[in-house]
């Protein structure tokens, strides 16, 4: 990996206060682990829903796919459309329910498969598309609540909600599928129990001879826990960015993380004993001390929850934070760093020589998950994508650039 001052592409971003920096070759080392984990006939939909988990969807999506990834699956129809016009021409499912005309014709336009949850929805779907003269009916993917007890239809009831479907014209079921609620829990009690009413749907459908060609059941915790879950295709998001759903999980494939947070040191200053620091005084320095403020905030996505409770990492050492998180800045406590100057590098997710900090730590010092930690970082932090070999994508730089 090019480190950000080796990539000469990224010449005008160097007076970027902060910034996500997008390992491709992590990501593309963690989707071939992936791929080897499934047997071939099974397909590997790469889930890029909230622009990729933060990490920039149209750039993931190129690169999943030049990996060893056949599907995508996003939760909006302006996340498949945002694929679409970038050229990409994967099948892709919106896994959310869509009920306006408007996002159906959409759909239809931009070959996007939707997700059904009740024979009403098709209906309405299938009138909606007939002015439209398709040359092909649409795909869409039946989807049946288990046990998540989220979006889709009573799995006991899945014979009627396909044959509602099957004799509409303008449609055709491509997929069957259901999620999963507990596949990240050491207990797997409950997720056999969802499996064992996905599995008796197909069962009926099968006596009936309606079964829909392609099943698909797993998230990334499943597609781990068990091949038996595996089916057609497995729906796997956070483990192509590297993070695992839970600790007991974490043996069976070697994934890196594939985001790095970055900022600069906007202002050295050294501050006398009995200083406050920032809003509300939260901190007062009981020594004299050396303090960066630095160029990022929970604007940004640092979680103003850990105000005086983060370290980040500033040349190979790590630093506490100190004070509140501001919107825009936060404050670094450096004394024991030599030789700082402003504009050099902090890392607050990511590795610096011996030192690592994943969204899994923050989402410990937050009771948060690893998922919302990724997934909140803000448009204003450009995404840049560093990788030694060119994987057939162009790095995109997301965001504004600001002049050199
Ligand atoms: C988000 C999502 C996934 C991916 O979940 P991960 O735990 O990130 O792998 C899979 N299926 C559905 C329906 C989803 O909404």
């Amino acid at each position: 990996m090019l480190s950000w001052d080796q990539t000469p592409s990224l010449g005008p971003m160097r007076c970027c206060r902060a910034w996500v920096e997008v390992d491709l070759d992590a990501l593309h080392h963690n989707v071939q682990q992936f791929r080897r984990h499934l047997g071939d006939p099974t397909q590997l939909m790469a889930v890029v829903k909230a622009d990729a988990y933060g990490h920039g969807a149209v750039m993931i999506a190129q690169a999943a796919l030049e990996a060893g990834a056949s599907w995508l699956g996003v939760a909006t129809v302006p996340e498949g459309i945002e694929l679409r016009t970038a050229g990409v021409q994967a099948p892709i499912l919106v896994m959310g329910a869509v009920n306006s005309p408007e996002e159906m014709r959409a759909m239809a336009r931009w070959q996007l498969r939707p997700t059904l949850v009740t024979p009403k929805q098709a209906l309405v779907f299938s009138e909606t598309l007939a002015p439209l003269h398709l040359a092909h009916p649409l795909e869409v993917h039946l989807k049946l609540d288990t046990g998540m007890s989220r979006l889709g239809f009573p799995a006991a009831e899945v014979v009627d909600f396909v044959q509602c479907v099957s004799p509409l014209p303008h449609l055709t079921i491509g997929g069957l599928y259901s999620h999963l609620a507990t596949a990240d829990s050491p207990d797997p009690t409950t997720m056999i129990q969802q499996q064992q009413r996905f599995q008796a749907a197909v069962a009926q459908l099968q006596t009936q001879n309606l079964l829909p060609p392609r099943l698909h059941l797993a998230n990334t915790a499943a597609t781990l826990a068990d091949p038996a879950l595996h089916y057609d295709m497995v729906r796997v998001g956070l483990g192509i960015y590297g993070l695992y759903p839970a600790p007991h999980l974490q043996g069976v494939l070697a994934l890196k993380p594939v985001m790095q947070v970055k900022a600069r040191i906007t202002l050295l200053k050294d501050l006398p004993a009995g200083t406050g620091v920032s809003y509300g005084h939260a901190y007062v320095t009981d020594r004299p001390l050396r303090m960066a403020v630095v160029g990022i905030g929970y604007a940004d996505g640092v979680p103003r929850i850990l105000s005086n409770r983060m370290n980040v990492m500033i040349k190979g050492q790590l630093a506490p934070q100190i004070g509140t998180i501001t919107m825009d800045q936060l404050m670094v406590d450096v004394t024991h760093i030599a030789d700082l100057q402003e504009g050099d590098v902090v890392t607050l997710l990511g590795q610096d020589g011996p030192h690592r900090i994943t969204a899994d730590d923050w989402a410990n010092l937050t009771q948060s998950i690893s998922w919302e930690i990724l997934c909140g970082f803000k448009h204003r932090l450009p995404r840049i994508a560093t990788e030694s070999s060119c994987h057939g994508v162009k790095p995109t730089v997301i965001g504004q650039i600001p002049p050199p």
